[in-house]
């Protein structure tokens, strides 16, 4: 091989949908962020006030994310957790805008949910910062 290409092949996730697919079934917002790893702005998510217990879904596949139990106010403006549900997301280094960064996505569908840092609280130390479009709220039955 004279050409070596430094990225990755595509993945692929159990969940798979085309390009159109997605674009039908998400908001444009949402398909922007999930689909072309966009980002909200800061704030604008009515996700950020949620605070009963329940479950935060990914607004592509419905798959559970994170435990309303791990969420906590980061002051970001992006809905912010200490710990995913086991084996819900997955985990991709990010160089864009000269920046090394983790990148979170879906497990199940490769939506794109946002980034990963090590500022966060006990128990991890870890910081989930998330995009409220990327998500749904599931609120615990009583
Ligand atoms: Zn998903």
């Amino acid at each position: 091989m004279l050409f070596k290409r430094d990225d990755a092949p595509a993945e692929t996730f159990p969940v798979h949908r085309t390009e159109a697919e997605w674009r039908a079934a998400l908001s444009p917002e949402a398909f922007r962020v999930l689909r072309q790893h966009g980002t909200e702005r800061p704030g604008t998510s009515p996700l950020n006030a949620e605070k009963r217990p329940g479950t935060f879904t990914c607004a592509g596949c419905g798959t559970a994310l994170f435990d309303a139990g791990t969420k906590f106010e980061s002051g970001t403006g992006w809905p912010s957790f200490f710990a995913p549900i086991d084996g819900a997301v997955a985990e991709k280094t990010d160089r864009s805008f000269f920046m090394t960064r983790t990148e979170v996505h879906c497990a199940q569908c490769g939506g794109h949910l946002g980034h990963v840092f090590p500022d966060g609280p006990a128990p991890t130390g870890l910081r989930y910062c998330m995009n409220g479009v990327s998500m749904a709220f599931r609120p615990a039955q009583d």
